[in-house]
């Protein structure tokens, strides 16, 4: 039987809980639309990152219903500098799915929310304990090292994660999950930190396998990584005589879907030279490559990129930017990179 740590974990959390800005006061019940805007935010980002574009989006579309009456852009534009763009994409499409088919109401069940766009178990999860006080078992990042380390768990991640799962589902109690689980995720967050855990502070330090074995910050073990491979492409900078410069839209699926874009090459494996790129160029003119490259990793691989330039007078239709109007745009941060680059390497003749 796994010990019995809610009611040590509730206490703790009634008196040290953190206070998030989507978060409810005590004993009042979390609003489903911020729980879900914030955990879809939450993912792969940190809570000092997301706090202001929380604000933003609620000032902004203060229901669900707001949110899904908005153009896509304007979304895409406000998640600007939050990444993983197809997440911006699935929270509009969400927002419409809740609208649409649930009256402006999130479904309460896992099952039902598990089949709104852009929602994994994890959310699902998250949503139905943190919203509506259900029993599901919500494992993130923090629950899975609290877990592993409680348990003392020396298979490595991420093999290990069906085994810390299961754990997780048997320490879930049936009264105050919701809060059970955002005590979980706070003692991850600040007490059972990655490196150099406080477990002197930690209310369920006597049931704690890998604080007795003296081991805690060595657990979750980690597989050793792989490399992160590389990639390369070259840009088409091709300016206007007026001063707008050519953009245009990345196909809707796949990396950065929908946004808008600098013209490339393909991203491969290989170095492209000037010579082989140019038949990728959107349009025959005097192109050269710009001293150095710009460089951006993604979360699967890295990418260097050339910026090639050129100068046309009268051009073909397509979407003309002016310059100074670049930061209208919903452009993703390696765009923005290649913006830069192409500005200070064309001096201030353009
Ligand atoms: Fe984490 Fe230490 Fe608490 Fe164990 S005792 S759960 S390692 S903080």
């Amino acid at each position: 039987m796994p010990p019995l740590i809610a009611p040590r974990l509730l206490a703790w959390y009634d008196r040290h809980r953190r206070d998030l800005p989507w978060r409810a006061p005590p004993g009042r019940l979390n609003d489903p639309y911020f729980v879900w805007l914030s955990e879809i935010m939450l993912q792969q980002t940190t809570v000092a990152t997301v706090g202001p574009y929380f604000r933003a989006f609620l000032d902004r579309w203060p229901t669900v219903k707001r949110l899904a009456a908005a153009p896509l852009d304007d979304v895409l534009h406000a998640w600007q500098g939050l990444g993983y763009y197809a997440r911006a994409r699935n929270l509009h499409a969400c927002a419409k799915a809740v609208a649409e088919r649930h009256g402006g109401r999130f479904p309460e069940t896992e099952a039902a929310l598990l089949a709104l766009p852009g929602i994994g178990t994890y959310t699902a999860a998250a949503v139905a304990a943190i919203a509506f006080d259900r029993v599901a078992t919500v494992v993130d990042g923090n629950v899975e090292r609290v877990v592993a380390r409680l348990f003392a768990l020396e298979t490595p991640m991420p093999e290990v994660k069906p085994e810390i799962r299961r754990l997780a589902a048997m320490l879930t109690p049936e009264s105050r999950p919701g809060d059970f689980a955002q005590a979980m995720m706070d003692l991850g967050a600040t007490v059972c930190t990655p490196k150099s855990p406080k477990c002197i502070l930690c209310p369920i330090r006597e049931d704690c396998r890998a604080a007795a074995a003296g081991i805690a910050g060595d657990l979750p073990r980690r597989a050793a990584k792989k490399a992160r491979p590389q990639r390369y492409g070259i840009a088409f900078w091709l300016l206007r005589d007026d001063g707008a410069v050519l953009l245009r839209k990345r196909p809707e699926k796949g990396l950065l879907g929908g946004m808008t874009e600098v013209p490339s090459t393909p991203w491969r494996t290989e170095p492209w030279s000037l010579r082989e790129a140019l038949p990728e160029a959107p349009e025959p003119a005097s192109w050269r490559l710009l001293p150095g490259r710009v460089e951006h990793v993604f979360t699967h691989f890295s990418l260097e990129i050339g910026v090639a330039v050129a100068r046309v007078g009268k051009a073909a239709a397509g979407d003309w930017c002016p310059t100074m109007a670049l930061h209208t745009k919903a452009l993703p941060t390696i765009m923005k990179k290649i913006c830069r680059h192409a500005l200070d390497g064309m001096g201030p003749q353009q």
